[in-house]
């Protein structure tokens, strides 16, 4: 049976790059070795840096004077190296779910942290507007993609003149970005990009150097822009992977394009859970919906049956659409790989058991 994959992270890769994977695994590049035994520093290994740092660049139009740079310690270990390199004195944090609350955690370990506006208070079920960003901030965090409560923010959020840094770990390459407006951008590969185990930053060079602390050299991002992410050894393997996925959304039509094929799956899917008579979104403003993890849950008068679904679902070939436990429900998480058949499957899943 075919498996539709709606796992939320790890999770689905296009088809193409696990083969190619698969095959550098065996042999690199007809060089009789594998991917996983020759050196970081080869001569075979440095191109494939090069071109994924590239790629990042020309797919999302990144300007001159930022960095981009693979890193290990996921987006979690980013949650401290933003602050650790750009908090001075204040920052500014909104808090949208539960990877909002954990980098302002760490913020605070390094000045004041003025959180601008919170959804908390609602289990995190809508972005708050109107916030106003303190313009003595040295810079403003938000989460672009709240992978666990299913809203996101597509649209860059107006901080005036405050340094940007975003955590796009769950919609990176999933729509364009004005990279010129941001001074940070991170994020996990295991969402949209890789394998777990490599962390992408794309850093405005001269946004360094300003927090006037020292910096242990691993967590300073100066040391890895100077060693161009090889410093250390990076994870090898994730970044072969990586830049296989930029190829493929290159090949696909880019940035661009993903972002046509997420609208046209969460039409399908939020439309079909809108139209249903026992399903009903988590989310209740389309503009806050996100279009990377769809959120629902059964209706009071129906919300025995939800286990039944979750099992009606994975007998068709369903994986990973269990909502989070902080959301209960369901997920249904439809990254750049995910095709349209797979939502269409889901679709037909749900009307078929509500018909029953
Ligand atoms: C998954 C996720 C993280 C955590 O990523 P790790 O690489 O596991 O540290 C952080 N932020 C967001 C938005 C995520 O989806």
């Amino acid at each position: 049976m075919k498996k539709h994959n709606f796992n939320a992270g790890p999770s689905i890769l296009p088809r193409e790059v696990i083969e190619q994977t698969a095959q550098a695994v065996l042999d690199f590049n007809g060089s009789g070795l594998s991917v996983l035994e020759i050196s970081h520093r080869a001569k075979d290994f440095q191109p494939v840096l090069d071109e994924a740092v590239a790629l990042f660049k020309e797919l999302l139009d990144i300007p001159e004077g930022y960095s981009v740079l693979f890193l290990g310690g996921g987006a979690s270990m980013q949650f401290c190296m933003v602050p650790f390199n750009l908090l001075a004195k204040k920052a500014a944090y909104l808090n949208t779910g539960t990877w909002s609350k954990k980098a302002i955690k760490e913020a605070k370990a390094f000045g004041e942290v003025e959180v601008v506006a919170s959804s908390a208070d609602s289990n995190f079920n809508f972005i708050p507007k109107n916030f106003v960003v303190p313009q003595d901030a040295d810079y403003f965090h938000y989460t672009a993609n709240n992978t666990i409560f299913g809203t996101e923010i597509r649209e860059t959020p107006d901080a005036g003149n405050v340094r940007l840094v975003s955590d796009m770990s769950s919609d990176i390459f999933s729509h364009p970005v004005d990279v010129a407006k941001y001074d940070l951008i991170y994020g996990g590969a295991q969402k949209n990009l890789a394998p777990a185990g490599v962390t992408f930053v794309i850093v405005k060079n001269d946004a360094l150097g300003k927090a006037g602390r020292p910096i242990p050299t691993m967590l300073d991002y100066q040391t890895h822009i100077d060693g161009g992410s090889m410093f250390n050894t990076p994870p090898v393997l994730p970044i072969y992977s990586a830049m296989l996925t930029l190829r493929w959304i290159k090949a696909q039509g880019g940035v661009q394009e993903m972002a046509r094929r997420a609208k046209e799956r969460a039409d399908l899917l939020y439309g079909a859970i809108e139209d249903s008579k026992i399903f009903i979104p988590t989310i209740a403003d389309p503009a806050d919906r996100s279009y990377m993890n769809i959120c629902f849950v059964m209706k009071e008068e129906y919300k025995e049956l939800e286990p039944e679904f979750m099992k009606f679902a994975t007998e068709r070939g369903m994986v990973g659409i269990k909502g989070h436990r902080s959301v209960g429900g369901f997920r249904a998480s439809c990254y750049n790989a995910l095709p349209l058949e797979s939502v269409q499957a889901l679709v037909d899943c749900m009307k078929e058991f509500e018909n029953r």
